[in-house]
């Protein structure tokens, strides 16, 4: 039996570690199939406050860890399959645990990679398709890469992947960007990276071992056509990591955990959720880690309250 378990080592889930360590209330922490959540899929952060010059997203993951560690906090490597929010103690059934069972849950699963869903993206993830340029980026030395989406996400990976291949190509399904101004110019000013505007892919193209290229269709005419590439980086956005909470929990039509405005209660009392899987506007690591710290409070006076 624990007091809290902390579901999520992002930011948010980290900083609630943290706090409720320091609380004294013992959390266990644990760690899903996408360990650090998405700073340990990023390069520099330049944003997160504290410090000056930039650090590495998997290294500032390391550093809250770490900060964690100092404190006592346990962490367990599961995945949650089921949970029973219907009675207290809450019961977890994890795949690496069995059932355990706590006074207070904290949701911090993030989100993951969004898909196109179109015709040869599965079977080609690792031969071509990647949902992550700093992880993958490396393998494509030398050769032409396209990019998919029109956010921070895709200009952050296409300027990241100029490092690497000859060429990058953004495709994008509207005419306007929807990044970020200073994302946008750092992209556009950069001679490696061409546009493709008002494209919808329709299908990835391999060769059956590997990717060829991506076949688009013109918006405006309705023309398709074949552009050619050897990588294709998906960069159209995350979805909640809440499936295991279908019907568990009041969840919106997108996925997000709804929360009550201005705390982290979710509608069920003892279970609270920070960052990404509750946040559809800022996303930021610096809000989930706010967010972390609002759950660790408002976990310590759910506890406190129900002694
Ligand atoms: P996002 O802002 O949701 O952008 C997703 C992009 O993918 C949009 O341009 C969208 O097109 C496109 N898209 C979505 N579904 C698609 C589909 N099925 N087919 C084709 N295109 C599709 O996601 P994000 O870029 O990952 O950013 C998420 C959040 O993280 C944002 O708040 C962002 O500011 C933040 N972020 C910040 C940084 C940074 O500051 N360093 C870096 C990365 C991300 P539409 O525009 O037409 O909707």
């Amino acid at each position: 039996m624990y007091k809290v378990v902390v579901l999520g080592t992002g930011p948010a889930g980290l900083t609630s570690a943290i706090y409720l360590a320091r609380a004294n209330l013992e959390p266990l922490v644990l760690e899903g199939p996408e360990s650090g959540g998405q700073l340990s899929l990023t390069t520099e952060v330049e944003n997160f406050p504290g410090f000056s010059d930039p650090i590495m997203g998997p290294e500032l993951i390391e550093t809250m860890r770490s900060q964690a560690k100092r404190f006592g906090v346990q962490f367990e490597r599961g995945l949650v399959k089921r949970v029973d929010f219907s009675k207290r103690p809450f019961q977890l059934n994890v795949d690496s645990l069995g059932e355990i069972l706590a006074e207070s849950v904290i949701i911090s699963t993030g989100a993951s990679a969004r898909m196109l869903q179109i015709p040869g993206e599965r079977e080609n993830l690792g031969r071509g398709v990647s949902t992550c340029a700093t992880c993958d980026g490396f393998f494509f030395r030398d050769k032409k890469v396209i990019v998919i989406g029109g956010g921070d996400s895709a200009m952050e990976e296409s300027t990241f992947l100029t490092k690497f291949a000859s060429e990058v190509r953004v495709v994008h399904r509207r005419n306007e960007l929807r990044a970020s101004k200073i994302m946008q110019e750092r992209a556009k000013g950069n001679q490696k990276i061409s546009w493709s505007f008002n494209y919808t892919p329709v299908e990835i193209v391999s060769d059956g071992k590997k990717v060829t290229g991506l076949k688009v269709r013109n918006n405006d005419t309705g023309e398709k056509e074949i552009l050619e590439a050897d990588g294709i980086f998906l960069a159209i956005g995350h979805i909640p990591n809440t499936e295991f909470l279908q019907g568990v929990i009041d969840i919106d039509k997108d996925g997000y955990i709804t929360v009550e405005p201005g705390t982290t209660n979710t509608n069920i009392p003892g279970v609270f959720a920070a960052g990404d899987v509750q946040d559809r506007k800022y996303r930021q690591a610096v809000t989930a880690a706010g967010t972390g710290s609002m759950a660790a409070i408002d976990a310590e006076k759910f506890i406190e309250a129900n002694k």
